[in-house]
């Protein structure tokens, strides 16, 4: 996007003919992904080019009051979806592919663009103009040893109820959600040793996209 002309190309070129039925003269709202909103009027419609003139910029923070992180074992193929567009919709600021014991193999770079787009289609959906980050795979280890700001849960259904814990508002919140298998003893123990508060989500086993669902929210709204 440069100056007050811009150009969509591509998938989202025809997403704005095809689906959002847009013709020139029509305005519409442009995100760059950077937490910036344009106010853009179609000029030129072309099958795979949108040329756009920027009528107004505006800043606008749809963002959560404080940093949320879901580190997460991801469940397979549609539910890994549902779970990447409904946290991208709570706000999370940050999503960590979790490499654990019992879970199911860390997703290739492929899957993590796969997963990038569903960030961007849920960010359309829903007006959200920052993209929710999808980060590299991190080995759960390696996440429970490192020195996190803020608060550091773990989602496990012996641990205490949510409302135990004291979250202070702007405080960064990083909530770890186990496989469908669960953590090992010996990740469990990790976590404890460096000081993650286990937390409890009720008595019903959750599914992970579940619970990570029910982090998202807590964490996005205390
Ligand atoms: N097979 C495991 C359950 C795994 S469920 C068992 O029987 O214990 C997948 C993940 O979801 C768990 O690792 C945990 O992080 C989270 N989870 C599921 N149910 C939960 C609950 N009631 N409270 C908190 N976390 C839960």
């Amino acid at each position: 996007m440069s100056g007050d002309r811009a150009q969509l190309t591509g998938d989202e070129a025809r997403h704005l003919a095809a689906v959002m039925r847009a013709r020139v003269g029509d305005q519409i709202v442009l995100f760059d992904g950077s937490g910036a909103e344009f106010l853009a009027e179609v000029t030129a419609l072309r099958k795979q080019v949108a040329d756009l003139t920027i009528v107004e910029r505006r800043a606008i923070s749809r963002e959560l009051a404080r940093e949320l992180t879901l580190a997460v074992a991801l469940p397979k193929g549609e539910r890994q979806k549902w779970l990447v567009e409904k946290a991208t919709e709570l706000g999370v600021t940050r999503l960590i592919p979790l490499i654990t014991e019992r879970g199911i193999a860390e997703p290739v770079p492929s899957a993590l663009d796969r997963l990038r787009r569903s960030v961007i289609e849920a960010c359309k959906q829903c007006g959200r103009n920052r993209l929710m980050e999808i980060a590299l795979p991190v080995l759960v280890g390696e996440l429970f040893a490192t020195a996190l700001a803020g608060t550091c849960v773990l989602a496990d259904p012996n641990g205490q109820p949510l409302s135990a814990i004291q979250l202070e508002s702007g405080v960064a919140v990083t909530a770890a959600v186990g496989p469908e298998g669960g953590f090992t003893d010996e990740e469990l123990s990790a976590a404890r040793h460096h000081g993650w508060q286990f937390v409890s989500l009720g008595r019903s086993i959750l599914r992970v996209e579940t619970a990570a669902i029910a982090m998202a929210a807590w964490g996005g709204t205390q």
